[in-house]
């Protein structure tokens, strides 16, 4: 059994259900310290990430190749759309036309954002 596992039900003096995990307030995955766990299900779990910054959207992920301004110019451009523009995009940025193509499309960005798509459109 996981440390912060065991802590929790020592601390609630009971074991977990199913389907019931042990989450962290610290945001600190091996921290086993009782105050800073409590019982919650996989969706809370979630939903405390998006709500504490944890989860890394857009440029702020270490993957990113272009900034939110730049992928936000790309859906404007596109949706201009002349014959060609998404390969010229793609060589100005730097990045695969497909990425554009998925930027455009919002299958990147925005359309995985639910914070965005909420203000958005
Ligand atoms: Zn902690």
């Amino acid at each position: 059994m996981l440390a912060h596992v065991a802590a929790l039900q020592v601390k609630l003096g009971r074991r977990l259900e199913p389907g019931e995990f042990s989450l962290h307030d610290c945001d600190n995955p091996p921290c086993c310290n009782q105050e800073h766990l409590h019982p919650g299900t996989k969706r809370d779990n979630s939903a405390e990430a998006v709500a504490r910054g944890r989860t890394l959207r857009g440029e702020r992920h270490p993957a990113a190749r272009i900034t939110d301004a730049q992928a936000e110019e790309i859906r404007r451009e596109v949706a201009c759309g002349k014959r060609g523009v998404y390969s010229a995009i793609a060589r100005r940025l730097g990045i695969s036309s497909r990425a554009v193509s998925y930027i455009a499309l919002g299958k990147r960005r925005s359309a995985h954002d639910p914070r965005r798509r909420a203000v958005s459109r």
